[in-house]
């Protein structure tokens, strides 16, 4: 096959940066088209319109999709990205509205979840032929867009429009599933003998996220290290039996960032930009975080935490030493939300040691970037992590990880040896809280005692590379892949 050829892409994801963004998902769902159109292929976005989207867009056109004998109407708006900040040049990125499925205030978690996707999931296959654009490869996202590979290979590849359309997926959390119950298939439109453990069965219920790893034509997820352990009983998620089954045609492709949009450099949210020429520029950051935090601003050491707070997340170590930490000379800045139980547990501590650690639940997107260039250490000390950004975003702005190494933590960030000088960060391997206060102590004791290797470690960092440019290309490859697959499945057909 040519590998050279200019690939359509369609890119469906249920959250999409700078749209709608809950977590990781609609970074790589922003950025990586970006990347791809870079490499010259004609890339196209789809997601639902929220009703919070305000961007300005246009309305292509409506048409009816049946959904449990009901008619629903779909009205695909239109606006796009520009890639990499020039006007000139830009991903378009289609809309699918329907007032009763996505006029709501939040992008997740109702009753009807499992019918709101079954809709999304139609309209994305029938929009096609409407804006004549016909896919090579449709690259699904997750369990929100599981039922496409199905739907397409079991529906529409007998109209000729979509039979030669090969379909990759991409697990970006094998946690969130979307499982229903049984007679949610009538959603999908497919009939009882889909209730099959070789087909959408799972435990009793139907798996979204299980139609995407049985039916499409290759499936990959976030990093090597990931798409190994979830061959396992301990990270599978009990779907590892499924996923060992398709062990050939199980990749994994660690993630990029945005360079532009993560650039400490011309960062319009920091006070003071900076890169690995100016590392003394990002002190300044530090104290302007300190006073945002309501901290004593000075040269104590800032440890951040940047996330969704959910068990995944390794939030119970950081639970268990908390006390200890406290007694350490250094602060704790945490900009997150999730579980009751955890927001409470942090805001408690402020109450606590309110020198010491500065608090804000809630999603902000420019604090965000003032944690990343404003502290020294960034902790993801994460039970699982298929690939993880944060690691990435505080690399870029020279803040040094303090992870365990699992999933895509463990393919990006290696454990700095103050005797060889190699390793980006500090890492613990054992899910166990003593490892994670080692691993502190560690990263504490080289700010602390040994500064020239901390700004040394601290430049290295600014100056590595977790941009887009490799994985783009090798999801290039990947498409080809799954496009191969797909042609020598229809000379079989045809055989
Ligand atoms: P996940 O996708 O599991 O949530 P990732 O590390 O892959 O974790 O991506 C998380 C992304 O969401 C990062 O860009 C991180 O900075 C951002 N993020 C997480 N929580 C918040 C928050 N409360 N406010 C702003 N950004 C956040």
């Amino acid at each position: 096959m040519n590998q050279e050829k200019q690939l359509k892409i369609l890119f469906v994801s249920a959250e999409v940066s700078p749209f709608a963004k809950t977590g990781g998902l609609a970074d790589v769902a922003g950025s990586l088209p970006q990347a791809l159109t870079e490499l010259g292929h004609d890339v196209r976005i789809v997601m639902p319109k929220y009703k919070f989207i305000s961007h300005q867009m246009e309305t292509r056109f409506d048409f009816p999709i049946t959904i449990s004998g009901r008619k629903e109407t779909a009205v695909i708006r239109e606006s796009y990205v520009d890639v990499n900040g020039d006007n000139n040049k830009k991903v378009p990125v289609y809309f699918i509205d329907n007032y009763q499925y996505f006029d709501r205030d939040n992008m997740y978690c109702y009753f009807d979840e499992v019918e709101r996707f079954a809709f999304f999931c139609r309209a994305v296959i029938e929009m096609l032929p409407g804006l004549d654009f016909k896919p090579d490869i449709i690259h699904c996202n997750d369990w929100q867009t599981g039922p496409i590979p199905v739907l397409l290979k079991e529906q529409y590849s007998i109209i000729p429009f979509y039979e030669d359309i090969a379909t990759l997926y991409t697990v970006h959390n094998l946690f969130y599933q979307g499982n229903y119950p049984k007679d949610c298939l009538e959603l999908l439109g497919l009939k009882e003998d889909y209730f099959d453990p070789d087909k959408l069965e799972f435990y009793g219920d139907i798996s979204f996220m299980k139609a995407g790893l049985v039916y499409a034509d290759i499936i990959n997820t976030v990093s090597r290290t990931y798409a190994r352990e979830i061959q396992t009983p301990l990270y599978g998620e009990r779907m590892d039996g499924i996923l060992r089954k398709r062990s050939r045609d199980l990749y994994g492709i660690v993630n990029g960032i945005h360079y532009c949009d993560f650039d400490p450099m011309t960062d319009s949210c920091i006070l003071r930009n900076y890169d690995h020429q100016s590392v003394e520029n990002k002190k300044e950051n530090k104290y302007a975080l300190q006073k945002t935090m309501h901290l004593p601003v000075g040269d104590v050491p800032v440890i951040g935490l940047i996330s969704r707070l959910v068990d995944q997340k390794g939030l119970d170590l950081i639970a268990e030493i908390f006390e200890d930490l406290m007694t350490k000379d250094v602060q704790f800045v945490l900009l997150g939300s999730g579980d009751r139980y955890y927001e409470r547990f942090f805001k408690d501590m402020d109450k606590h040691y309110p020198d010491k650690i500065g608090v804000y639940i809630g999603f902000n997107a420019a604090l965000a970037q003032q944690i990343y260039a404003g502290c020294d250490m960034f902790l993801m000390p994460s039970r699982f992590e298929p690939c993880g950004l944060g690691q990435l975003i505080s690399l870029r702005y020279g803040t040094i990880p303090i992870v365990r190494a699992t999933g895509g933590l463990a393919d990006t960030v290696s454990n700095y040896d103050p005797f060889s000088k190699r390793g980006n960060g500090f890492v613990f391997k054992e899910y166990v809280a003593e490892k994670l206060l080692d691993a502190i102590e560690r990263a504490l004791y080289v700010y602390r005692d040994r500064k020239d290797l901390w700004t040394d470690l601290v430049k290295r960092a600014l100056e590595s590379d977790f941009s887009w440019a490799n994985s783009a290309k090798e999801y290039v490859e990947l498409y080809h892949t799954a496009m191969g697959k797909k042609s020598e499945e229809e000379d079989v057909q045809t055989a």
